[in-house]
């Protein structure tokens, strides 16, 4: 069976203790290869690679680092079915998603930041009449931590390693040890392109031992995590005491507004896509659906209409649209908040029920699913529920919609149709929300700061954002004095 190894100090090699957890493939419920059950020791010799690589990639030239990163970009591009396929086998998300998104992302997130490198600049401030120069002396940080969460695994794991090492850190990085296997086939392609041993250390293990190991560890100075609140809470408490710079990117519960003043066929058909892409199990899934009173008769027998069209099938199927959730244990939690809704009032306008799929009766996969409530108080109104339930609420006024958007401790992205111009400007300055969508969803441009506000996060990533979080800002003052005058 197929072994995920750590990837430290530029080889593969086993977990110490030689322990080991299983990969279920959430497509067909099956262990399909094993996992490094790593510990403090793993992670330690992880730290001690990227500290002694350190010295010298943080003194390598912009431009080789640069071309570097342009080439691990290239070769995930090289390699886009392998991982694309190792990303559908892993989490359950439709291959052609994976094909599309997720491994294209990857490899954008290596090129942006090799070339965004090179335009990274420092302000520069001169104190006129004070014969001062002040200027801002960016270095890198030393040894960071990267950890990330399942949904996007590819995606997200390179959206921090790869300005992290841009910057000039060296990094102890891990995964999810629900999706690992493109983590662990990336380190192929480190090696191939040359990146110097002990650069990127990737470790696998549990949240509990190998991430707290790397959250806790005394000289990894910072951590840039992405995962639930919850766990962001644990690893801010744990990483307080020691001044640690923490980017937190947490859990979302994101409004989609919709007034009748909006374009209603391109609303309609984007809806169902930010409802329930890769199974709804996205951060930015607008799962609260507020509809204006006028038209949502109209939207729900239309929304429903084309839900139900959606195909549910395994993931390697080219038709396929809904694939398998990621685990059986997220799968039971996705069907208890079902129930829950049901017992707080909620009444089921499509799917809640589990599907068999022929070939692939073990798998995971489950309607998506459409929930009508009447209340914002509910708790699948107020919890992340992370898969593919959508809830629906009508509203009368603009300040209805806006006050029950805000309405929930979370505050990542927000969604507003209308063509109304002035409410666009309005609800873009008050939802409480790190990005705001008018007339389109999850329309990046890697340039943009990327995080959220209340329990969603601490801190931006993206642009220069991530680039200035993985860099010490450091203040060189510099007093002059001008020529003795010789007249
Ligand atoms: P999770 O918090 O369970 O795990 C995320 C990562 O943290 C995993 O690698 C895990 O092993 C690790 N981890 C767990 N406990 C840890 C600890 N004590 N110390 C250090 N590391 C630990 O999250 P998940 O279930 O993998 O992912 C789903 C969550 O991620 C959802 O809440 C979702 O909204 C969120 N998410 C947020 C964003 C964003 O950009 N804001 C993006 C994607 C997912």
């Amino acid at each position: 069976m197929n072994k995920i190894l750590n990837y430290i100090n530029g080889s593969y090699q086993e977990p110490i203790t030689g322990e080991w957890l299983d990969n279920y493939n959430p497509s067909t419920g099956e262990v399909y290869s094993k996992i490094s059950k790593s510990t403090s020791e793993d992670v330690e010799n992880a730290y001690q690679a990227a500290k002694n690589a350190f010295p010298a990639w943080s003194n390598t030239t912009i431009e080789e680092r640069s071309r570097i990163l342009l080439k691990i970009a290239d070769l995930i591009e090289a390699n886009l079915d392998r991982l694309a396929q190792a990303e559908a086998n892993d989490n359950g998300k439709p291959m052609s998603l994976a094909k599309a998104v997720d491994i294209p992302r990857a490899s954008s997130n290596f090129r942006f930041f090799g070339n965004a490198i090179t335009q990274f600049a420092s302000e520069a401030h001169e104190s006129v009449g004070l014969n001062t120069m002040n200027f801002t002396l960016r270095s890198p940080i030393g040894v960071v931590g990267c950890i990330s969460p399942w949904n996007l695994p590819l995606y997200l794991f390179t959206w921090k390693v790869a300005p992290a090492i841009a910057a000039g850190n060296c990094v102890v990085a891990k995964p999810s040890e629900v999706t690992p296997m493109t983590a662990y086939l990336l380190g192929e392609i480190l090696t191939e392109a040359g990146l110097p041993k002990g650069v990127l250390n990737i470790v696998h293990g549990t949240g509990p031992e190998a991430g707290q190991a790397i959250v806790a560890h005394p000289n990894i100075k910072a951590i840039s995590f992405t995962g639930g609140t919850k766990t962001g809470e644990h690893i801010a408490r744990t990483a307080a005491p020691m001044f640690k710079k923490l980017s937190l990117e947490l859990g979302g519960k994101n409004p989609n507004l919709i007034f009748a003043d909006c374009d209603y066929e391109k609303m309609l058909a984007v809806t169902v896509t930010s409802s329930f892409a890769n199974q709804g199990q996205i951060c930015l899934c607008g799962s609260r659906i507020y509809v204006e009173e006028s038209i949502s008769e109209k939207f729900k027998k239309d929304f429903v209409a084309k839900v139900s069209a959606l195909k549910i099938g395994n993931p390697f199927d080219g038709d396929t649209t809904i694939g398998a959730l990621v685990s059986k244990e997220h799968l039971e939690k996705v069907e208890s908040y079902i129930e829950i809704a049901k017992n707080e009032g909620g009444k089921v306008l499509f799917g809640g029920e589990r599907v068999l799929v022929k070939g692939f009766e073990n798998g995971y996969y489950l309607q998506p699913t459409v929930i009508e409530v009447k209340d914002n108080n509910c708790r699948v109104q107020q919890e992340e529920v992370f898969g593919p339930v959508v809830t629906i609420m009508t509203f009368k006024t603009e300040e209805e919609a806006l006050h029950l958007a805000n309405d929930v401790k979370y505050g990542l992205s927000a969604t507003v149709w209308t063509n109304n111009l002035n409410r666009t400007m309005r609800l873009s300055k008050q939802l409480e929300a790190g990005i705001v969508w008018i007339n389109t969803w999850l329309n990046r441009d890697l340039r943009t700061p990327f995080g959220g506000m209340k329990d969603s996060g601490v801190g931006r990533e993206g642009g220069f954002e991530a680039l200035r979080f993985f860099t010490e800002p450091k203040n060189v003052c510099i007093s002059y004095t001008d020529l003795p005058n010789n007249s």
